[in-house]
């Protein structure tokens, strides 16, 4: 439940009432007057205020040399008229941070620590290449984050690891594109209280919420009945329960139909990843888990739905191509034509089935767990996005069974207090709380109180 005061700042223009450009603090009124018609508490939706087209906007990418940093770059190169990468923040890749650093020469690089900074820094002045600032760490990244000259921020970093960054990208007033969905499960409703009290723009890249996103766009707030996240259901949809147990990380690295980093395809093949989604969608949409549904639909061609209270129901369909959101993400509150060599139109000629069925909680318990921690509180899923983290790392490592990943969310779930953190050293605190009894738990060291 939200308190009278909290729905009172939630009350922020639906989507059909936004004008697509120009900016005007009297239209802004207008919105806002006639979102809250009657006093009718019309509940928060994604931030539509009215926003200009910046005919080229400088970004920062957090997490570049990753699947959705490189998918960023690409449409940046398909359209440089528009997008302009400035700013770069990345792990440990030091050959695709350095080539990304010769073909796009950002202002500022970061990398995960100190020694790959001097090591990245060392190759740039071997090959001549000059003017770029490389810094490291958390605060590397919050430097790429908040550049001045940056105007959107796309946070891909996996995990919490990108939280702080995004953090203050917001604060520092930047529009963010945020495919990063472990800190908006980490941390999402203080991320959404800067936004709202910065007057920044969320924009979200997860294919499910992008697709929520645009087909928010035709009704409003108080319209929309509930919302449905498409799944895949992964690579295990129909292996027998037994098999499970014996699943090794190459069986599970194999997405039937997405390319995406290690830890979301591992995530992909729990369904913990549509659980992180079900809290993603509710702190984005500002909805109850009650009104995030989930169906499985195997080939992904329908990215989600939102139903509406007269009984109509609006799909977003496209390939399966990050680039697509990303695209969107970046052009909003308008669109772009993507370049027919990008391969990103739909081809409707050739679809001939769509399935659905409900999603199997027996057989994917990570999805129970993750409705469960929706529904006690904020530290539950702090503890569930953590204690995944470990176990996925662990289960790569060989040193966990399949089953042993929900196992070990579970026992961490079970170990959480019911809270909310009141800040981001907060949120972390208690994220590496659970992390540190995901570790015992998995590595078996364990003990049970009495
Ligand atoms: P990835 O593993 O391919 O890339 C992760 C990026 O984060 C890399 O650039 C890596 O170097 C960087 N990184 C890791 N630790 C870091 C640290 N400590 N400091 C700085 N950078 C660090 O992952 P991905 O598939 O690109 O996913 C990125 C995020 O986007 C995740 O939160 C994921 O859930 C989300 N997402 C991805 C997809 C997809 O299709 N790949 C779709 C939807 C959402
Ligand atoms: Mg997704």
């Amino acid at each position: 439940m939200r308190s009278a005061s909290e729905a009172r700042v939630n009350r922020l223009p639906s989507p059909r009432h936004a004008p697509e450009y120009g900016t005007s603090t009297a239209i802004t009124r207008v919105i806002r007057e006639m979102a809250s018609r009657d006093g009718e508490d019309i509940p928060y939706l994604p931030l539509f205020q009215p926003s200009k087209i910046v005919r080229v906007k400088n970004i920062a990418v957090l997490g570049s040399t990753g699947s959705i940093g490189q998918s960023t770059l690409a449409i940046c190169a398909s359209h440089p008229d528009r997008f302009h990468p400035i700013a770069f923040a990345a792990g440990s890749n030091l050959d695709v941070a350095f080539e990304q650093c010769r073909r796009w020469h950002p202002r500022v690089v970061s990398l995960a620590t100190e020694p790959l900074a001097a090591k990245l820094s060392a190759r740039l002045g071997a090959a001549g290449i000059t003017g770029i600032e490389v810094v490291h760490g958390t605060a590397g990244t919050v430097r790429v984050a908040t550049l001045p000259a940056v105007e959107f921020v796309v946070s891909a970093i996996v995990g919490v690891a990108g939280l702080e960054a995004t953090y203050a990208a917001v604060l520092s007033g930047k529009t963010v594109g945020l495919a990063n969905k472990e800190c908006m499960v980490a941390a999402g409703d203080l991320i959404l209280a800067a936004a709202r009290e910065h007057n920044v723009h969320l924009l979200p890249i997860d294919s499910e919420h992008n697709a929520i996103h645009q087909c928010l766009r035709a009704g409003s707030a108080a319209e929309v009945k509930q919302i449905w996240l498409t799944a895949s259901g992964g690579p295990f949809r129909n292996t027998p329960l037994d098999a499970f147990e014996h699943i090794t990380p190459a069986q599970a690295l194999k997405h039937p139909t997405w390319v995406m980093g290690q830890r979301i395809t591992i995530d992909s093949a729990t369904m913990l990843n549509k659980g992180l989604e079900i809290i993603e969608a509710c702190r984005l949409f500002n909805l109850p888990p009650t009104q995030v549904k989930v169906t499985v639909h195997p080939q992904s061609t329908i990215h989600s739905l939102v139903e509406y209270i007269d009984g109509s129901i609006l799909a977003q369909i496209s390939v399966t191509d990050m680039r697509l959101p990303i695209l969107y993400a970046l052009s909003w509150p308008g669109r772009v034509a993507s370049k027919e060599e990008d391969g990103l139109t739909f081809n409707m000629a050739a679809l001939s089935q769509l399935d659905f069925q409900p999603p199997d909680l027996v057989r994917f318990p990570c999805l129970r767990l993750a409705y469960e921690a929706a529904q006690s509180s904020q530290n539950h899923c702090i503890a569930l996005n953590a204690a995944d983290e470990v176990a996925v790392a662990a289960f790569l490592r060989g040193q966990l069974s399949f089953n042993g990943i929900p196992r070990t969310i579970e026992q961490v779930l079970a170990l959480t207090s019911a809270g909310s953190p009141s800040s981001i050293p907060e949120v972390l605190a208690a994220d590496l709380l659970a992390r540190e009894q995901a570790a015992e738990i998995a590595t078996g060291s364990h003990v049970l109180s009495s």
